[in-house]
């Protein structure tokens, strides 16, 4: 018999099977908003201006394509660090900080997840319910058991906070949190500052473990204003993880551009982490990749490249928030019963709609219009084109 006779089907990503639904649909006025991309107005993904600029001077530059360091670009990590605790950061100063680049959002998890396994191997990990769906899979990959806190409240679409609160208090010490800095997946309801505080102070006082996932940073208010939760755990001196991506900010989704950040306690500390974190990557697939941290880099520390990024960065930002209002209005115009008011509310690429996984499902079959059954739309996937129709097939199966 073969080797593999014994091994079983794997189930199949949910999202990604919805994607194949979708592309095998040939109804013309099909709408795709389970993706986790942001598309322009136009229905495509961007590639930006600024990008365009970094790659231009990298092909004229014929630079050779030799191996980078295990952790990466220097000049990309630092950049990177500054981007998440601010110019000026006294952490980075102290040299608490550390940077590895990672192979997107999901490999700075993956490394961080590891690197916890193996210095907590009596911890658990809790994630917020619900949370994006890989978190659960790549934690319990790495090892660990997952338990989830209070999180999402569906009588006010909006958080539980109480029950977010209680629940981080009753977990035990040295519990890995994973929670999301801004723009959360796949609600979009995050908790306001004041309660990110309260958090904090119970994250510290219960002597848990942060580990923040920031993947849309620019994507809420704006780049300062969304790594304030970051800097807010690190003004508490607190020792945390900090996994962070440029797939979104960038448009550079198969590029693999992430960073794992680690705050430890002094620069001898960092030195010592960053050599285990070393170990891991190089046990895992050595280094990098050098194309996308380049151009990264270029445009993080090219000042020009740089305000251009911000600029298109903030037109994104700019266009969903837009979006969301237009929704909002256009669903009134159609005289629904439900208020819709909390999409406004929420931040970031998705909203939590609301509609069941009936109503859903009449959309991508009645419709066409293709949604997670959770009721999870992606507003970046609307668009001058296809809102009308989104508002009218929502207010039909309402
Ligand atoms: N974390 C969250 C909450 C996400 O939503 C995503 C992407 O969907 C990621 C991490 C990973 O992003 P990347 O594509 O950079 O691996």
């Amino acid at each position: 018999t073969s080797l593999f006779d014994a091994v079983e089907l794997a189930p199949r990503d949910p999202i990604l099977g919805l994607n194949e639904q979708y592309n095998s649909d040939t109804r013309p006025q099909k709408v795709n908003l389970g993706v986790g991309v942001y598309y322009n107005d136009e229905g495509r993904i961007p590639l930006l201006r600024a990008v365009r600029q970094a790659e231009v001077q990298r092909i004229e530059a014929a630079a050779a394509r030799g191996y980078l360091p295990i952790d990466g670009l220097a000049a990309y990590n630092k950049a990177a660090q500054v981007l998440l605790l601010g110019e000026g950061s006294e952490v980075i100063a102290s040299g608490r900080a550390l940077t590895a680049q990672a192979l997107g959002g999901t490999g700075a998890l993956k490394i961080g997840a590891d690197f916890l396994r193996q210095l907590l191997p009596q911890s658990k990990v809790a994630i917020s319910n619900p949370s994006w769906e890989n978190h659960r899979a790549l934690f319990e990959r790495a090892g660990f058991t997952v338990e989830t806190y209070p999180y999402y409240d569906p009588a006010t679409h909006g958080l539980d906070f109480d029950g977010m609160l209680a629940g981080l208090k009753a977990l035990p010490a040295k519990t890995v949190v994973v929670l999301h800095a801004c723009c959360h997946n796949p609600t979009g309801v995050d908790p306001t500052f004041e309660q990110w505080q309260q958090i904090a102070q119970a994250v510290k006082e219960g002597d848990l473990v942060p580990f923040l996932d920031i993947a849309y940073q620019g994507f809420g208010e704006g780049l300062e204003e969304d790594a304030s939760v970051v800097r807010l755990f690190a003004s508490l001196d607190l020792t945390m993880l900090i996994s962070s991506s440029f797939s979104k900010s960038f448009s550079l989704y198969g590029e693999r551009v992430g960073a794992l950040t680690l705050v430890t306690s002094s620069q001898d500390e960092s030195a010592r982490v960053l050599s285990q974190l070393k170990r891991i990557i190089r046990t895992n697939y050595s280094n990098p990749p050098t194309h996308g941290g380049t151009v990264v880099s270029t445009v993080l520390n090219t000042p020009e490249l740089h305000g251009l990024w911000a600029e298109e960065l903030a037109q994104m930002r700019d266009r969903i928030r837009a979006v969301r209002t237009q929704l909002v209005e256009k669903l009134k115009a159609r005289n629904v019963a439900q208020d819709f008011d909390f999409v406004l509310a929420q931040r970031g690429m998705f909203s939590y709609s609301g509609l069941s996984a009936e109503q859903v499902e009449r959309l991508r079959v009645e419709h066409g219009v293709y949604a997670v059954s959770s009721g999870r739309i992606c507003v970046a996937a609307l668009n001058s084109g296809n809102i009308d129709y989104v508002a009218n097939a929502i207010a039909q199966v309402l």
